[in-house]
């Protein structure tokens, strides 16, 4: 992760009607970086997420991806990210290869679709439609096809939201593989341990707001020097790790 900033956001604001769901917000995104938008239902991650994305108007302020300005090159920024799509949008009757492939013509570039697949473990699945495939397999599918014109920045909203912890975290280790192939990412997620285990750097929303940004660690050797203790001694494993401890090798992948 370089400090070398890839988007800089100054002074966002979106309002619906009379609801200012994005308030005056400002944020720097380094190049190779994880960044973690966090925060509860209604924060304002999706709203800002899709501004970046250029697929939702603002109502104010400055916004610079990759040296374009978001005003006057939307066109430009396009060309550098990828954004997820649900799956659900994709063709029902054509399979994973051709559905790369034709994503490939559509960006007028030809790939391997093979590579691809491999890249989010499932080639086994080369011949599948989507609708074959489970939910943690369908979230890394979408995001192989974000992949294909070699975006420097990708944006994931909620992508583990509704799968089983084993699928989360493969999601995890595919996304921090992305990341260290030198394409930045961009998340939204109302998962505490997902935004502390995943993210580079976190900005946690709340009700339009920025309220604190930060490194995970950071954030929390700040809130124990500041005095805070839990009220509970914490255990070193949690029910999760009982859950995958106890049936691990024996649930399949997703
Ligand atoms: P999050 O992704 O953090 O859950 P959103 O950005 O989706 O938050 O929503 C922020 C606020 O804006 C919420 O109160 C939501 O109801 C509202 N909102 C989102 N999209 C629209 C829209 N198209 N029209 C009106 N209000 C919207
Ligand atoms: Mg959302």
């Amino acid at each position: 992760m370089s400090n070398k900033a890839i988007i800089s956001i100054n002074g966002l604001s979106k309002t619906y009607g009379e609801l200012q769901a994005v308030k005056n917000i400002s944020f720097n995104v380094y190049e190779g970086e994880i960044f973690g938008l966090l925060g509860p239902n209604g924060a304002g991650k999706s709203t800002t997420l899709e501004i970046l994305e250029t697929l939702r108007e603002k109502t104010s302020g400055q916004v610079t991806i990759g040296g374009f300005d978001l005003d006057k090159d939307p066109a430009e920024i396009k060309k550098i990210i990828g954004v997820q799509l649900q799956t659900s949008g994709f063709y029902p009757q054509l399979n994973l290869v051709e559905l790369l492939k034709l994503f490939a013509g559509l960006y007028n570039t030809t790939i391997d679709p093979l590579e691809y697949l491999r890249l989010v473990n499932l080639e086994d699945k080369a011949k599948s439609l989507t609708k074959e495939l489970s939910g943690g397999q369908k979230q890394r599918f979408s995001i192989a096809t974000t992949l294909i014109h070699k975006p420097k920045i990708i944006f994931l909203d909620e992508p583990t939201t509704g799968l089983d912890p084993q699928a989360r975290r493969n999601l995890w280790d595919l996304i921090k593989n992305i990341r260290n192939s030198g394409t930045t990412v961009i998340i939204t997620t109302h998962y505490m341990d997902e935004a502390e285990q995943l993210c580079d750097r976190i900005a946690i929303m709340n009700e339009g707001t920025i309220i604190k940004l930060d490194t995970p660690e950071n954030m929390i050797d700040e809130l124990v020097a500041s005095g805070f203790e839990r009220p509970k001694q914490v255990k070193a494993a949690n029910l999760e790790d009982v859950f995958l401890h106890l049936t691990g090798r024996m649930i399949p992948n997703d």
